[in-house]
């Protein structure tokens, strides 16, 4: 089976509900960019498809950056002078600002609130910080508990470790008949926030276990990596093979309810820019597309100008561009399965052109061929306006000159590029077109 016939066969309905399943099953871990939590979740991964699992030391030096210490925590806490836990890790992985060093120790409320984070536009969620870089410690709690707490001594306890270890990471790697490749990637360090980006991991894991069993055209990357050190890491470990990265997507806030966003590459004009513009824009779906910019995801990583990699991410709502983002409002209400099947389903779609977008060569190149004779064009004239069949079978005929790619075809005559292979098929049954390779 190829992926024209995967598109043809695939439920939406059970593809996103089996996607949410993963999102639900990961969501109660507390994740961060090196750790157990980050372990755990590759091990659940790899129930899916035959993830690889990498560790890299700490202090491994990896262009301007060094992989950082290992952090791993057991609980945390701050408890009133009663004994009762007011704020309790246990509830919500994110009352611990991510990366905190280790403390116990007793504080007034005015030295607690130092240490303490709010949302007071949105005073019932918690937010998510991190302090991955510098060593300091903190809560984050909603902005209507903090303004609850009274004059009091506080027990703050949070048994976490932060030690030389390792930066843990996942890589499926699903060869093609071609060593050129296609690059999935998703960044994997957030605790429980599903839209940012348990949506993305679910993504990436459903589609390399989709294509697994299929005949492809390219070999495919698959990465769940950390955030920012993750791509720094991988592109330093892997930069003499990074060349056969033909196209190549960063997998991101896949499953709420706003409208496609696509972020193009920073070459602006790759082939994957076009392919996910085409899918988009015959979606009959409102979508957005982004020129690039140096913040985002990792895009920022695999488009900086040493590698300008032809990546772009594909999302619905951008980063920071809902008021959920980095809040415990990013939940399991707040992805829904039938946002994250339209999702997968524009994925697959923009797979399905990258894996069928060649270039043909029109056969009988001097005039049209009679394509009546042939049973191609419809037998009555007259008629006012050329069918949609007749007319994408006279682009493919006219531009097949071996310079043209079907997506260059499709895009000129404002049809789908289905069509468009689907003709191309026809034509080359009819031994009126061959494939080009340069
Ligand atoms: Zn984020």
């Amino acid at each position: 089976m190829d992926i024209t016939q995967l598109n043809a066969v695939l439920k939406p309905d059970e593809i996103g509900q089996e996607m949410y399943h993963l999102i639900s099953e990961l969501y109660p871990i507390c994740r961060s960019i090196t750790g157990n939590g980050f372990r755990e979740t590759l091990q659940i991964i790899k129930n899916y498809i035959p993830l690889n699992i990498y560790e890299v030391p700490t202090g491994t030096q990896v262009f301007d950056w060094t992989v950082p210490k290992e952090w791993n925590i057991r609980d945390a806490y701050v408890k009133n002078s009663k004994g009762e836990r007011i704020i309790d890790f246990k509830k919500s992985n994110l009352h611990v600002v991510n990366y905190s060093i280790p403390i116990k120790t007793k504080v007034s409320l005015t030295e607690l609130r130092e240490h303490l984070f709010t949302l007071p536009e949105y005073p019932d969620w918690i937010p998510y910080r991190t302090s991955y870089y510098k060593e300091n410690w903190g809560f984050c709690l909603s902005h209507r508990q903090l303004l609850e707490l009274e004059e009091d001594e506080y027990e703050v306890c949070i048994d976490a470790s932060l030690e030389k270890g390792h930066l843990t990471y996942g890589e499926y790697y699903l060869p093609g008949k071609g060593s050129e490749e296609i690059l999935l990637t998703c960044h994997t360090c957030h605790p429980s926030l599903c839209n940012d980006n348990l949506s993305g991991i679910s993504l990436v894991t459903h589609l390399a276990k989709q294509l697994g069993s299929l005949s492809l055209r390219y070999s495919y990357r698959f990465l769940f990596i950390p955030g920012t050190i993750g791509s720094i890491t991988w592109l330093c470990l892997n930069e003499t093979h990074v060349s056969r990265i033909r196209h190549g997507l960063v997998v991101a806030n896949v499953g709420d309810s706003g409208k496609s966003t696509y972020k193009k590459s920073r070459r602006g004009d790759a082939e994957i820019d076009k392919a996910v513009s085409h899918i988009l824009k015959h979606s009959g779906q409102d979508y957005e597309i982004l020129d690039f910019s140096p913040y985002g995801y990792d895009e920022r990583q695999f488009c900086s100008p040493g590698f300008n990699l032809p990546v772009g991410c594909l999302m619905r709502t951008p980063y920071g561009c809902f008021p959920e983002y980095h809040t415990s409002a990013d939940n399991l209400d707040f992805v829904r399965p039938e946002y994250l099947a339209d999702s997968f389903s524009k994925y697959l779609a923009v797979l399905n052109v990258l894996e069928n977008n060649k270039k043909y060569l029109n056969k009988n190149p001097k005039c049209e061929p009679q394509l009546g004779r042939r049973g191609l064009y419809r037998a009555m004239g007259g008629q006012k306006d050329v069918g949609t069949f007749e007319l994408a079978l006279l682009w493919v005929l006219n531009l097949s000159d071996g310079k043209h790619t079907l997506l260059d075809i499709a895009d000129r005559s404002g049809l789908k590029f289905d069509l468009i292979k689907n003709v191309a098929d026809a034509l080359k049954e009819h031994d009126l077109l061959e494939e080009f390779s340069d």
